[in-house]
Parts: structure tokens; sequence; C-alpha cells
């Protein structure tokens, strides 16, 4: 079975399988990124607001690959949110990352109190697709009425939508909405990290439905879920600074589940959402200052 690659709502292809960086402390960073490289990771996402982006650029332009095998996706943090800002942000992000073009550059939070602000950084992001810029843009975080909000002022159909996803928290509204614009539904914590990296209650890891499959298969609960999120045509960001992980984690394209297993983790979901409340996101309560890079 080949890695698999998914082709965006506006022609370009990026690796399902991605690799994430939150709470990837900087020092770490470019030795994660690297094993990530090593073991076959060809898609980064990072975040202006995860303060590595220069160290995930440092650990792609150490690898050797050519620039065009890896695609790095990054997020704007919406203290740069409005057009001009949201130009500048794109600067910052690619002078850390050290590249000239971003593959996929998307705003990492709606602000809804603010959601003219908002619909400003996303027409920065049009522009800079128009220039060359980035090979794609999307969203992060967003609900369907975000969406709608979004959708009724732009001009270009966000090509991703990276959201909350994991088998206690599936989000079937959000998909569907995906899924009727041509958006890409990406899963971040898609292990299911925020469900034990925090105190919200009972890890996925633990759960019996998943170790189950798992042991039917001989993989582990982690590759399961990557293997869940792939067969349901999704794109997933597991984030891990061990080694043994970051490999495991990639090892994901020699087995499949049944159509049964697949519904048994679609039907884990408890409708509780573990990460932040979209509609809760203010400049007041999250805004920060981005360095210049
Ligand atoms: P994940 O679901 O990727 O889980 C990460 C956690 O799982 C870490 O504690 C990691 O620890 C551990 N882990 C990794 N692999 C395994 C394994 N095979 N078995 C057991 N434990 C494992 O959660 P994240 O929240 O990090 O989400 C992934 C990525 O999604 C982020 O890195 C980021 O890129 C993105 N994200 C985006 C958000 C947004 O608002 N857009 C919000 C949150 C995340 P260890 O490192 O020790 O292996």
């Amino acid at each position: 079975m080949s890695v698999a690659e998914i082709v965006l709502n506006n022609g370009v292809t990026m690796p399902a399988l991605g690799f994430g960086v939150f709470q990837t402390p900087p020092e770490e960073t470019a030795m994660a990124v690297s094993s990530a490289l090593d073991v076959g990771y060809r898609h980064i996402d990072t975040a202006a607001a995860y303060g590595n982006e220069r160290q995930v650029g440092e650990a792609i332009a150490r690898s050797g690959l050519p620039r065009e095998d890896v695609f790095i996706e990054t997020k704007v943090w919406i203290s740069d949110y409005g057009y001009d800002a949201t130009l500048h942000a794109h600067h910052k992000s690619a002078g850390k990352l050290g590249v000239e073009q971003i593959d996929l550059l998307i705003l990492h939070q709606a602000l809804p109190s603010r959601f003219d602000l908002t619909l400003d950084a996303y027409h920065a992001l049009e522009t800079l697709l128009a220039d060359g810029k980035v090979r794609a843009i999307g969203v992060s975080n967003f609900m369907p009425e975000h969406l709608d909000r979004l959708l009724g002022e732009a001009s270009v159909v966000p090509a991703v939508n990276q959201v909350e996803l994991h088998p206690y928290f599936t989000q079937p509204a959000v998909q569907a909405a995906d899924a009727d614009h041509g958006i890409l539904t990406q899963a971040w914590s898609p292990i299911g990290g925020i469900t034990f990296y925090r105190e919200t209650g009972t890890s996925v890891l633990d759960e019996p439905t998943i170790t189950g499959i798992a042991k039917t298969h001989g993989k582990s609960p982690a590759q399961v879920m990557l293997r869940w999120h792939l067969q349901r045509g999704r794109s997933a960001i597991p984030k891990s600074t061990n080694p043994g992980r970051i490999a495991e984690n990639f090892d994901v394209f020699d087995f499949e589940l049944t159509t049964d297993e697949l519904t048994a983790l679609d039907d884990l979901d408890t409708g509780e959402r573990r990460g932040p409340e979209p509609d809760a996101i203010t400049l007041e309560a999250f805004g920060r200052d981005i360095p210049e890079a």
C-alpha cells in the first residue's frame, strides 16, 4: 500500500499524513522534524504561534531534500489578522521557515467577535495565493457558521479546515459542511493527544474498542486511529518528539481497517470538545505578539 496523497480543491497534491509540532519546544523541533523526514513524512504542520517555525525550516534545509518534496503548512495567528498585517505575517513565517513559498497557509482560528478582521486576513491569503507566495490557503477551527460567513465574502474556497478530530470528538457537522463545500477536513489531535496531555477526562489511547482493534491487526492504538482518518479521507498530523513514536505513527500503510471497524471508531464520538471553544477565541484573551523573522 502506498503512502496516501490527497489532491486539494485547487489541484495541489498534499501528503495526507503530516507531522505536527504543537508544544514541541524550539530546541527539540529540529531533531523531531529530522526524525520525521528520515522515516518518510513529507508534510510538516507548524504555526506562527508555536514559536518553532525557524527550527522546522532548519531541519528541512538540513535534510537535503528538494524543496518541492516537502509540503510545509503553517498558520497565521489572530494577532496578525487584517489585510496588511496578514500579508506581513506571511513574510514573517516565510522568513523564519527560510522558504520563498509556503505550501499551505491557514488562518489559525476564526475571530467570531471580529469577523471583519478574519475576512480581511482571508482576503490577504487570497492575494498571497494569486501572487504565488503560497500554493494553497485554508482555515482552522472554523465551525459551519464561520464557513458560511467566510464563503459569503471569499472568492477562493479554503482548501483545508483543520479541526479537533479524534474518536471522542468527530465533529460530524463540521465534516459535512467541509464536504459540501469541497474543503478537506484535517484532524488535529488525531490520536487524541488533547484527551491525555491535558486533564480533560478519559484518554482515547485506553479506549477498549480501539485497543481491541489494534490487537486484531498487531498495531498500536495510535496507528489504528491514523488509519481511520486516512481511510475516511481525512488528513491527519500527529505530533511526537519521541523517535520511536514518530516512526510508529508513519508505519500505517501496511494494513487496512474493515468497514465495521471504521464504524466502531466513528461511534465513539461523545460530542464533547476537549480543546478551546472556537466562539470563545478573542484578541483580548488569546492575542499575543508574533516576533519578526
Ligand atoms: P496528537 O493527537 O498528535 O497527540 C500528541 C501526543 O501524543 C503527545 O503527547 C505525544 O507525546 C503523544 N504520542 C505521539 N505518538 C504517540 C503514540 N504512537 N502512542 C502514544 N502516544 C503518542 O495531538 P496534538 O494536539 O499534538 O495534535 C497534533 C498536531 O495538530 C499538533 O502538533 C499541531 O500541529 C496540530 N494542532 C493544531 C491545533 C489548531 O488549533 N489548529 C490545535 C492542536 C494541535 P510524545 O511527543 O512524547 O510522543
